[in-house]
């Protein structure tokens, strides 16, 4: 009789758990369905982007563009609902690019025109003219292997991104050591000047830029990119054994550090107030083109995930907090300006996520965070189904919140449909035309519901 009752207790137990997670699910999944009804049709963020690429266009730290920006997101997020709206001073960099790039290539003597850009945070030329035969090389190895033979070069670092991996992000991290480091590492061999390959996954005509840092005990180099289709043109020639050489100046230059602000807006917890969930993109962007998917996407998304929650109706038990950070793109002032901040407040983060992989059709979130946390996050999965969301095997966040993992923040990226990104990332093809509405929304439908469930049930 008593294993009999000890039997008829854990089947109910067992039985009321399992009804009550079901209820759950139901009740969760409703919420989300609600979040999506309202988000996929809804053009507000897709507009909001239109103005941020149009209207202000690009967006570079210490830019009049950015200034504007900063005040155009911070009406964005009035305007989306949110409870609270502030700026959070910063300190960026302020690198410009100046006008007057200008190139000529010589193959065996014969001069031609060649595009160019250079690298965001490299000296320029002052406007003078630099020019020595090139040295091409395919890795960081094969310089070290050179070193001082690149004297008085320019060494041309033509290094590709590995078409072979799936993950495009993958690819550009470990070919971006040529952009990030090369000049440095060609001046400690005496190089005048160094020329990479754009990180980019499609053969074109366009150069990309990106940030690249000196190291303080070599000279500072002039640096600058060519496109995929040149650097191809240009090994080649070299294969041949053709005498080729490069003629080059520019009039970028690195000023002082300008003030500057983050933009955040908040929907109050109601029972948790203080513990606070973070949603990230970044403000600024490259001066090429309109920053549209790097990153003006991620922020008209995270405004968007308060707008959906406001406007579902939905009362999120924790705070919910849409950050635009600023300087993201080279030198993290925004980034070093929240996590200042949080600690001097004592900030209870306890979720940050950012989405800086372009506004293109969600597939996941990248975990970064103890397994117990992870497990429960993937405890939702079958919540995401049906808005596209499957793979939470990935473990990237975003540039701007990884170093709240000090503060015991546990941090994700949203995971996005990567193969097109990498074509556009940093080049003047990044504009607004390049993003699609239903694609963008879906970003911001996943984000907010994972920001709904963590609000809800904690992490
Ligand atoms: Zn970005």
């Amino acid at each position: 009789m008593k294993k009999l009752l000890c039997l008829t207790f854990v089947l109910t137990t067992i039985f009321v758990k399992t009804n009550a997670q079901s209820a759950s699910f139901i009740e969760d999944s409703i919420a989300i369905k609600q979040i999506s009804d309202i988000t996929l049709p809804n053009t507000v963020a897709y507009e909001n982007l239109r103005f941020l690429c149009k209207k202000i266009g690009h967006r570079l730290s210490g830019s009049i563009g950015a200034e504007k920006a900063v005040q155009a997101t911070f009406n964005m997020l009035k305007q989306a609902g949110a409870d609270t709206v502030y700026l959070q001073p910063c300190m960026v960099t302020h690198w410009v690019r100046g006008v007057g790039e200008q190139a000529f290539i010589f193959v065996n003597g014969k001069k031609q025109p060649l595009t160019f850009t250079s690298l965001g945070n490299s000296e320029g030329t002052n406007n003078k003219w630099v020019q020595a035969p090139i040295v091409e090389v395919k890795s960081m190895s094969q310089l070290h292997t050179l070193g001082n033979a690149v004297k008085g070069k320019i060494v041309f670092f033509n290094i590709e991104m590995n078409q072979q991996y799936v993950s495009t992000g993958r690819a550009y991290g470990e070919a971006g050591i040529g952009r990030r480091a090369g000049a440095a590492q060609a001046a400690k061999y005496g190089a005048i000047a160094a020329i990479v390959r754009s990180l980019s996954t499609s053969n074109d005509d366009n150069p990309h830029t990106g940030t690249m840092a000196y190291n303080d005990s070599f000279p500072k180099i002039p640096a600058i990119a060519i496109s995929t289709n040149q650097s191809n043109e240009i090994s080649k020639q070299l294969k041949q054994g053709a005498n080729v050489s490069v003629q080059f100046k520019s009039n970028c230059k690195m000023l002082p550090k300008a003030k500057s602000y983050n933009v955040i807006g908040e929907i109050k917890g109601s029972t948790l107030p203080k513990e606070i969930l973070t949603i990230g993109g970044h403000l600024d962007s490259w001066d090429l083109a309109e920053g549209a998917q790097d990153d003006g996407a991620g922020c008209v998304q995270s405004i968007d995930v308060i707008r959906a929650i406001k406007q579902a109706g939905l009362q999120p038990q924790r705070t919910i907090r849409a950050v635009m950070f600023m300087n993201e793109e080279n030198g993290s002032g925004g980034a070093a300006a929240y996590l200042e901040n949080a600690e001097k407040q004592q900030e209870q983060l306890i979720f940050a996520i950012e989405t800086d992989g372009g506004g293109f059709t969600p597939r996941g979130f990248g975990l970064d965070m103890a397994l117990d946390k992870k497990e429960k996050i993937r405890s939702w999965a079958k919540l995401f189904y049906p808005y596209g969301v499957y793979d939470f095997t990935g473990v990237g966040s975003g540039a701007d919140i990884d170093d709240l993992k000090k503060l015991g923040t546990a941090v994700a990226g949203l995971s996005v449909d990567g193969q097109r990104y990498f074509d556009l990332h940093h080049s003047k093809l990044d504009t607004f035309e390049q993003v699609n509405r239903r694609e963008l929304n879906l970003g911001t439908i996943n984000m907010a519901a994972l920001l709904w469930l963590i609000s809800k049930y904690g992490l």
